[in-house]
């Protein structure tokens, strides 16, 4: 029976939902999953946006979907990690073979990202895997684990800026001294940096253009960010030893939103740069006052992308820490729950205070 998956094809802008074989029983070293839950992310309405998705070779569309939360049908011969009825979520990149080097950290074209580079993703309902692309998902944390992959792409950045903080400044630095952090945007990696600094106790604010009485902001407030209104921002501080941050984790892809936030650095400050366009535009603006301010800072800025094994445990155990917590708060980041044919809508627009979509494909 072929399974419906939703798809971008090259020279349109719209998601159609399109037909896919049945996949094979697991052979050796495979595992057969089935998706249970699907996050719709920025980045699919990127794709979709561009019309031009990275169709895997020789078919004639992508099948979109990359933050999953999967479940064990089957497994074939010689695969003893998991069996039916584990909970996993996969991992997006893949290595192309003979690679050997850190996965996160490969160039462009020595890998395949699954729903977004080059290889389908996991809005089909099932699919084949291999166990070492697998995270396990312990079944307390089954309702938020879809959450997972957003939150392991923030938990790198702030897992990269404290190892580079702990190589230039020492090991102690940001343990004796938690980090001020500045997350700009309010769409759900914005969310996840959030997630992240609170899960290792940094104090935390998050810049917004939404009012203080709106739901995103109450939810920020509520998770223990101090929120910042785009109307009170001081872009300059005064004393930015003082008032300033040691980590900015920037979310919004924004280059304005950007350089201003590179003002609020303190010494030693660190950029990250979490969110990105596909779709830049030209402008002309004075990036020599960034370069100043890092040069006479001693700034770093750096961009990551997709995320370690290490981040995937991060993310995946931090959601078991704040469940305790904040179990309420993590369930509202999950604004829309809608099934496949519903999806579409989705796929193309954002809701005004939305934050996570998730398809449930059930
Ligand atoms: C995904 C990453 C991926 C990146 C670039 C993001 O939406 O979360 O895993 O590496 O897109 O393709």
């Amino acid at each position: 029976m072929p399974l419906s998956a939703i798809a971008a094809f090259p020279g349109s802008t719209l998601p159609r939902i399109v037909s896919m074989p049945e996949p094979s029983s697991p052979g050796p070293g495979e595992v057969l999953c089935r998706t249970l839950e699907l996050g719709v992310c920025g980045t699919d309405r990127e794709i979709l946006h561009s019309a031009n998705p990275w169709v895997p070779p020789g078919e004639k569309f992508l099948v979109l979907g990359h933050e999953c939360l999967g479940e064990v049908m089957g497994v074939g011969a010689g695969v003893t990690e998991y069996r039916s009825g584990d909970l996993v979520v996969p991992a997006v990149r893949r290595p192309k073979p003979g690679e050997t080097r850190r996965l996160d950290y490969l160039p462009l074209g020595k890998f395949t990202e699954r729903g977004i580079w080059s290889e389908h993703g996991f809005s089909v309902p099932q699919w084949l895997d291999r166990p070492e692309h697998l995270y396990r998902v312990p079944p307390a944390i089954a309702s938020l684990a879809v959450f997972a992959e957003p939150l392991a792409v923030a938990e790198k950045g702030a897992n990269e800026a404290t190892n580079l903080q702990a190589a230039r400044l020492g090991a102690q630095e940001w343990k004796s001294n938690p980090p001020r952090v500045l997350v700009t945007g309010m769409g759900p990696i914005g969310f996840a940096a959030v997630l992240a600094a609170v899960a290792r106790g940094w104090p935390v604010s998050m810049y917004g253009r939404d009012e203080p009485d709106s739901f995103r902001a109450r939810l920020a407030t509520e998770l223990g960010a101090t929120y910042i209104p785009a109307e009170k921002v001081t872009w300059e501080p005064a004393d930015a030893e003082g008032d300033g941050f040691d980590l900015c984790l920037e979310c919004t892809g924004s280059d304005d939103i950007m350089l201003a936030a590179a003002g609020t650095l303190r010494s030693c400050g660190i950029m990250v740069w979490l969110g990105s366009t596909r779709l830049p535009q030209p402008a002309s603006r004075n990036v020599e006052k960034l370069m100043r301010d890092g040069l006479i800072r001693n700034h770093l800025h750096i961009g990551t992308v997709n995320a370690a094994p290490r981040d995937f445990h991060d993310a995946l155990s931090h959601l078991a820490q704040l469940q305790k917590t904040h179990s309420r708060q993590l369930a509202s980041l999950f604004t829309a729950r809608v099934k496949l044919d519903e999806s579409l809508w989705h796929y193309e627009h954002r809701q005004p205070q939305g934050i996570k979509t998730v398809v449930m494909m059930e």
